[in-house]
């Protein structure tokens, strides 16, 4: 016999936590959290490369429910947050509920039984009444398929895969990327590397980041009188949605905060750097919000060092020694970071196979009928199955609004199942036919189709250059979605 759950969740990051918080709220307490690697966090646990911090401010960047009075900065540095993790795996309970190392390679729906069947590599089979998969969006990491880089003789570093034995003082190091990893990372390394080399092929729009260290004084106050910290909360939230919804999401009607945006980097640059042919690599020549803005206060001045060069033209090769431009120079080094990112929509979306109803797959499906979940959850031939980690679910720009709007979602969801007695759930073809018109329509006002990106290369546009991961609507209208969305947009039996 097949161990057998009511819910399997996949993943133990943020997002696998919070469903699985919200399934025990509402007495699923026989669930099996799954996750690959070997202990919980999710990106928390997995990124630990030197400079690592969180860059929404974390009264923001953590669940509504559990403030964590304790942060040391604005925006805390990563251990910080795998610390916060593992203090909610504690007091939620969640810890006996996980598997480490369990590689979920893949998930059917079995229509006879009415239950997900899931294949976890080297182990027997498992079923569960209810399938979530909380795998996340930057969870696959993209190696570049550069010619000769698997003849390099030196030390190769993902930055997904940080090497804490590896000492990096003294050594002739090269970056490639310049994503918001490499804004984090570039100062650390130019601190310790002899020479440092980064190839950049797409320049990225930063911003200051307003980060100080939080007094003692005031984590006490949050610790005895929290609404002060929710005030906090409320005014950083705040900020980050005008930023999102004025400058990215309504670039149409707002198009000026947009475009004042840009200038305040562009003049931030001017602060920093003094060069103008330097600045002028540094300046994107696409829209501000067509990729993913960053937060740095010193990343641009890093390039002003001596040790630090910025390379810009493109690579031809790695040799067993160094990387060789187009135009034939070769820059010698020891160590190469890959600060190359991830890659969502090979290989994520879904991040395992799974299979619905009449044999449908759901990889297969999002890439023949355009990439799409109702509310971002569901998706219809899949009964029992939420998708947290799905298309147009990305709420703001905190990860954790987008996961306490899903949980408002299971609430009134399985909360109606539990009403009716009821064995499954499934969205409607026409309510996710809906959403994603709506979706689509929303989306003319965005930067993403209304302003310049063609050049930015964001991970933002699928392969059909469907912007198709950010639900294009306020926080407030995802909340109230979640609360309130029709019942009668599934059907429970
Ligand atoms: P990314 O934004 O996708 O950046 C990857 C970089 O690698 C880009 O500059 C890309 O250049 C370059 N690249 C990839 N393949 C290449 C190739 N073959 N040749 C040359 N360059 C290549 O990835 P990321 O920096 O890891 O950031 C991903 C996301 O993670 C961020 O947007 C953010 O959401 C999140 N993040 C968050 C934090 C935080 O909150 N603290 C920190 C880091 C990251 P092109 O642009 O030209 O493709």
């Amino acid at each position: 016999m097949a161990e057998q759950y009511d819910a399997v969740v996949v993943g133990a990051g943020f997002g696998g936590m919070g469903a699985a918080i919200q399934l025990k709220r509402l007495g699923l307490e026989n669930l099996a959290i799954l996750e690959r690697e070997d202990d919980l966090g999710g990106t928390w646990h997995v990124n630990r490369y030197p400079g690592l911090a969180v860059d929404i401010a974390s009264v923001t960047y953590s669940y509504s429910f559990e403030p964590n009075p304790r942060w040391s900065r604005l925006f805390a540095p990563g251990a910080e947050l795998k610390k916060y993790a593992e203090h909610v795996a504690d007091k939620y309970d969640l810890r006996r509920h996980m598997s480490f190392g369990a590689l979920v390679n893949g998930a059917r729906w079995d229509e006879d039984e009415s239950h997900w069947v899931v294949s976890v590599e080297g182990r027997p089979d498992i079923t569960a009444k209810y399938l979530l998969t909380a795998t996340g969006f930057l969870s696959q990491p993209h190696r570049p398929d550069i010619s000769g880089i698997d003849d390099f003789a030196g030390k190769i570093i993902h930055t997904t895969a940080w090497d804490d034995t590896y000492d990096m003082v003294g050594t002739k190091t090269a970056v490639i990327g310049t994503g918001a990893t490499a804004v984090q990372l570039i100062p650390e390394l130019a601190r310790a590397a002899t020479e440092l080399t980064v190839y950049q092929r797409t320049p990225i729009w930063v911003v200051p980041k307003l980060d100080v260290p939080i007094p003692s004084t005031v984590q006490k106050l949050f610790s005895r009188i929290p609404f002060t910290q929710r005030i906090a909360r409320a005014v950083s939230s705040g900020i980050l949605e005008v930023i999102m919804v004025s400058a990215v999401l309504h670039y149409k009607q707002v198009k000026l905060v947009n475009k004042a945006a840009a200038a305040f980097s562009r003049a931030f640059l001017r602060s920093q750097v003094g060069d103008a042919a330097l600045r002028k690599q540094l300046t994107p020549d696409y829209d501000f919000g067509c990729k993913r803005p960053t937060f740095s206060n010193n990343y641009f001045r890093t390039f002003t060092k001596d040790n630090v060069h910025l390379e810009t033209t493109s690579i031809d090769h790695i040799a067993s020694d160094g990387i060789v431009t187009s135009d034939g120079r070769k820059t010698e080094i020891d160590t190469l970071v890959l600060a190359t990112g991830f890659n969502l929509w090979d290989v994520n979306f879904p991040a395992i196979e799974v299979i619905g109803r009449e044999g449908r797959n759901l990889g297969k499906w999002w890439r023949d009928n355009r990439f799409q979940a109702y509310e971002g959850v569901s998706v219809p031939y899949f009964p029992n199955f939420l998708t947290l980690a799905s298309p147009y679910s990305y709420s703001g720009l905190s990860y954790f609004t987008t996961i306490e709007s899903q949980m408002q979602h299971m609430d009134r969801l399985f909360g109606e199942v539990k009403r009716r007695g009821a064995d499954t759930f499934e969205v409607t073809e026409e309510a996710n036919a809906e959403f994603l018109d709506r979706m689509t329509e929303n989306l003319a006002d965005s930067v993403f189709y209304g302003g310049s990106c063609q050049t930015a290369r964001s991970y933002y546009f699928n392969q059909h250059g469907e912007a198709a991961i950010l639900r294009p609507t306020s926080t407030r209208n995802a909340f109230v979605e979640a609360k309130r969305f029709p019942l009668e947009d599934y059907s429970i039996s």
